[in-house]
């Protein structure tokens, strides 16, 4: 299943490439409604929105969506769960900021790890593993962050 949210879901879209879905984000532009329409029926992408106009425009054009009821992000995750029976399992296979799909840090390619002032893998110890995404060039590990993200992933499951 992939997804197309607008551009007052970002924290949501970022938690579900999370869990490995596929999910556009468009930038604010000019006629943002009918661009996202026609991406999410282009790439047969479910719609997802807090916009009632947007979803009204998109049931009438036969694009499936969700209006979105919480403003709380893990009562929206919850909604998913709900709705589309996404799985809430945390993956490394998505980048959270692009979407891209991301690949394991070769040991030759540390090199571009220690560039990233955000990293310190002198800090994290022998044996962490990195991921980076060749797009944007974000690099993930399972830090602290991972252990918040699997704490709260764990929530959802009950
Ligand atoms: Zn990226």
């Amino acid at each position: 299943m992939k997804f197309i949210t607008d551009r007052m879901l970002g924290r949501l879209a970022r938690w579900l490439r999370l869990f490995g879905y596929d999910t556009l984000e468009i930038k604010k532009q000019e006629n943002e409604d009918d661009t996202l329409l026609a991406l999410a029926e282009k790439e047969g992408r479910v719609l997802v929105s807090r916009d009632r106009v947007l979803v009204r425009k998109a049931l009438k054009k036969g694009v499936r969506t969700y209006l979105v009821q919480s403003p709380e992000i893990m009562e929206q995750l919850r909604e998913m769960q709900k709705e589309f029976g996404i799985s809430t399992e945390p993956q490394l296979d998505r980048c959270t900021l692009c979407n891209s799909v991301i690949r394991k840090v070769k040991p030759e390619e540390m090199e571009l790890v220690r560039a990233k002032d955000y990293v310190y893998p002198d800090r994290l110890g022998e044996g962490t593993e990195f991921w980076l995404c060749d797009k944007c060039g974000q690099v993930y590990w399972q830090g602290k962050h991972w252990v918040n993200i699997l704490e709260r992933a764990e929530k959802l499951k009950k």
